[in-house]
């Protein structure tokens, strides 16, 4: 029998309409977005976010600055955002151009207001097991888990890739869910006998169907980030004909992208509550 298909559009639109009615409750909510330079991903992602927060009730913020925008210059106008009381949520888009330090802008983001959840405070408290804002993809693989049931506790799960935004908050967000995390990278050898032990199979690499139907186990729930752009469309890490061995996979496009973007706005709205006061703790 097939896999069955985790559908990430639908949960996305259901996540949407949550945020819409936390932000009616809680009368204003702010959201600023920044993007330095002209990368055309990087302005898909931010124009979708914006769309998405105001079609929610968001007021969205939109700062667009010209690609030879200086680090002093970055730095002044996050400065200004962290100060403004109208702004719960701030992002600023990566990539940023090769001559400002990410890190350093990173760092800059009020803690409170950070929604992609990287800054040291939100990664290190994620860390030590007390998760703050957490970045929105691993933030929605675990609401698809949970909406589809997929039992975590004692459950192996394995992690490919190890970056910032994805694959660490990911390992950590499922050992906090109590299940046995392995995380795979570029340097893992005999990564398939990894996979194949993997009761939840997480793929965050960038490489075209770098998982074949072989590597997985069978009933495994299978969740594909990877996103290949080709000349025939945009394309998973996960080899289609994982879908005959695995119970659950999601598919791409309409799988962990959309959810992404529905978490952010979510983070916003909680960023909202926990500014206000209304819950001392995000989690
Ligand atoms: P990244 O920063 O480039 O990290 C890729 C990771 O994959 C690295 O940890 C790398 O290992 C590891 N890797 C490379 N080759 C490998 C191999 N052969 N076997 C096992 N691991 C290998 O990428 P990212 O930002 O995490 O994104 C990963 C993918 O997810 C990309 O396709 C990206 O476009 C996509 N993505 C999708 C969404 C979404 O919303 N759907 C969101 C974010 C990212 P090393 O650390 O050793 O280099």
């Amino acid at each position: 029998m097939p896999a069955q298909l985790i559908d990430g559009r639908a949960l996305a639109a259901k996540v949407r309409e949550e945020v819409a009615a936390e932000v009616e409750e809680l009368g204003r909510v702010g959201l600023a977005t920044v993007l330095v330079g002209d990368d055309p991903a990087s302005h898909v992602y931010i124009n979708l976010k914006q769309r998405h927060a105001r079609e929610a009730g968001i007021e969205a913020r939109d700062l667009k600055l010209p690609a030879e925008t200086t680090e002093a210059e970055l730095l002044a106008t996050i400065e200004e955002l962290n100060a403004d009381d109208a702004v719960d949520g701030l992002l600023v888009q990566l990539p940023l151009p090769g001559h400002l330090d990410e890190a350093r802008v990173m760092e800059a983001i009020d803690p409170a207001k950070d929604i992609d959840g990287i800054h040291p405070f939100n990664a290190g408290s994620l860390y030590l097991g007390r998760p703050r804002l957490v970045p929105g993809t691993p933030l929605g693989i675990m609401r698809m888990l949970a909406e589809y049931d997929i039992e975590l506790e004692g459950a192996r799960a394995v992690v490919l890739g190890r970056s910032a935004i994805v694959g660490k908050p990911m390992a950590h967000l499922l050992l906090q869910a109590n299940a046995t995390v392995t995380i795979c990278h570029s340097r893992t050898q005999d990564l398939e006998r990894h996979t194949l032990d993997a009761d939840v199979l997480v793929a965050a690499v960038g490489q075209l169907h770098l998982v074949g139907a072989d590597m997985v186990k069978a009933g495994a729930t299978v969740i594909d980030v990877g996103m290949n752009r080709t000349e025939d469309g945009l394309f998973g890490d996960v080899d289609p004909g994982a879908m005959d061995v695995a119970a659950y996979i999601t598919p791409v496009p309409g799988g962990v992208g959309p959810m992404t973007i529905a978490m952010v706005l979510k983070n916003t709205a909680t960023a909202a509550r926990v500014r206000r006061g209304l819950v001392s703790r995000v989690y």
